[in-house]
């Protein structure tokens, strides 16, 4: 109890603190003092010589005192990072394996992380920036740690029984939260397959990649402020749309949501403005992936896009799963891209395996009924890999910060069961999926949620991201936010 209340002050005054930063005049001088020394310590902590401390806690051999069922995704191997409120109400950052919540600011409170440099309140915030922010070396070395302490091997917290209540919680008694305070979001078109289909639909066959597709990881720039972590329902957007042989635009609901199975990747502190980053040194500012359902309105979309690109028919909502799963995690799942068709610019050519192997589902649950998987597709089925992706934003010397996420686009497979969007499952709604419940779909309808699962699996250890699940509600009432 003393400790938790401890930790409330603590927390408290970290956050006031940062508020009063944000009030006083050399505030902008001081981050970017701040931002400075980031810049420069990362620079050390990412040079090879330095930053080679082993994954121990990648060991397909441990096994963790915390139970882990059979096929959890949250093996003492995974070790991802999230935020969350605890049942004090307290936010904290913590981990999670099994179905067990690790909060990792108590456990820096109570000593376990002693010999590693951290500050003192680098988990006891309310985003995960400031600890990505670190670099790799230190996300390590506390993974590393992390693995210790839960090894099955230590009794050191197994057998306290005071520090374990403090420090574990069961999922029921915790709020994901998003684990990053968002500062830009970046969204791709890397698959092959999905802008193959999406312009065959549009333009015809013969016309379906434009003349850059194969040249340039296409994308555009999104909104941060509408992303939320799955279990938020969204609303169906309204806004205008061009009913087919009209010449006028009406405006109402969008007729044609749909969405997007995506992953995104979370960076760290990676470059100064104009200064690129070479593509075979990306990896080290990529902190980890999440699931990224980027909810879309074709018909919204269809109308707006020409010529600047996606608007309102993309920013009303993007979900995301609230664990991030780090670059370390995934390592052993390492796989080759596509071959490139055509020859790429010097300062896109990416070197060894720079793909994952992650297996991708997509199900509609309608309101009451069992779900329907409508979706298997593969993370490196990309055509574009994240390090090409980090190479072409920052080769104009776009800065990249901690906690921008970037989004790899649909992605779509070979197959017609492998496409990430009702949009190409359903080929414009031409061919409706069959749902377990005798009921059709052509794109989501009111009440339905959408459920996108990710996992790694070799030799025995399964790596996964959990899930992001959102329910679509019908569109807003404004007469209930008058009359709550
Ligand atoms: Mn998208």
């Amino acid at each position: 109890m003393l400790i938790s209340t401890k930790k409330q002050i603590f927390h408290f005054k970290a956050t006031s603190i940062r508020k009063h930063q944000k009030t006083v005049n050399f505030k902008h001088f001081f981050s970017y003092k701040l931002k400075i020394l980031c810049r420069f310590e990362h620079h050390i902590y990412n040079n090879p010589l330095l930053s080679n401390m082993s994954i121990i806690a990648n060991n397909p051999d441990r096994t963790s005192w915390l139970h882990v069922g059979k096929n959890s995704d949250f093996p003492i191997q995974n070790i991802p990072f999230g935020v969350f409120l605890t049942r004090d109400d307290i936010i904290t950052i913590g981990t999670r394996i099994g179905d067990t919540a690790i909060d990792l600011g108590a456990l820096h409170q109570l000593g376990y992380f002693d010999g590693i440099a951290l500050t003192d309140d680098i988990f006891l915030q309310d985003t995960l920036n400031d600890f990505i922010a670190d670099g790799r070396k230190t996300w390590r070395a506390v993974r590393n740690r992390i693995a210790e302490i839960f090894d099955s091997n230590n009794p050191i917290l197994k057998d306290n029984k005071k520090h374990k209540e403090i420090v574990c919680f069961r999922l029921d008694e915790i709020e994901m939260q998003v684990p990053v305070q968002i500062g830009d979001y970046t969204d791709f078109y890397s698959s092959l397959e999905h802008a193959t289909n999406v312009g065959t639909m549009f333009r015809g066959k013969d016309n379906a990649l434009m003349p850059n597709w194969l040249h340039i990881p296409v994308g555009y720039h999104g909104r941060s402020s509408s992303i939320v972590p799955s279990g938020i329902p969204i609303h169906r957007p309204q806004g205008q749309t061009l009913p087919d042989g009209s010449d006028e635009p009406v405006f109402g609901p969008s007729k044609l949501v749909d969405f997007e199975l995506e992953m995104a990747f979370i960076t760290t502190v990676a470059n100064d403005l104009g200064e690129p980053i070479p593509v075979n040194e990306a990896e080290e500012y990529i902190f980890g992936l999440v699931l990224f359902n980027d909810w879309s309105a074709r018909d919204i979309q269809k109308w707006e896009y020409v010529p600047l690109g996606p608007f309102l028919s993309k920013n009303f909502a993007s979900s995301i799963s609230p664990w991030i799963v780090t670059l370390d995690a995934l390592e052993p799942f390492r796989v080759d891209g596509p071959k490139p068709i055509k020859p790429l610019l010097p300062y896109l050519k990416s070197k060894g395996k720079k793909s994952y192997d992650i297996s991708l589902e997509v199900a509609i649950r309608p309101k009451n009924a069992k779900e329907t998987i409508v979706c298997k597709s593969n993370f490196k089925y990309l055509y574009w890999n994240m390090s090409q992706q980090l190479a072409h934003h920052t080769i104009n010397g776009c800065p990249i910060n901690s906690g921008d996420l970037m989004g790899s686009g649909t992605i779509s497979g070979p197959t017609e069961d492998s496409y990430g969007s009702m949009l190409e499952l359903t080929w414009r709604g031409e061919k409706p999926i069959k749902m377990k419940d005798g009921t059709e779909r052509k794109f989501i309808n009111d009440y339905d949620t959408v459920i996108m699962r990710g996992h790694c699996e070799k030799d025995g250890t399964r790596i996964g991201f959990g899930e992001v699940s959102t329910q679509l509600l019908p569109i807003y009432n404004p007469k209930k936010r008058n009359n709550p």
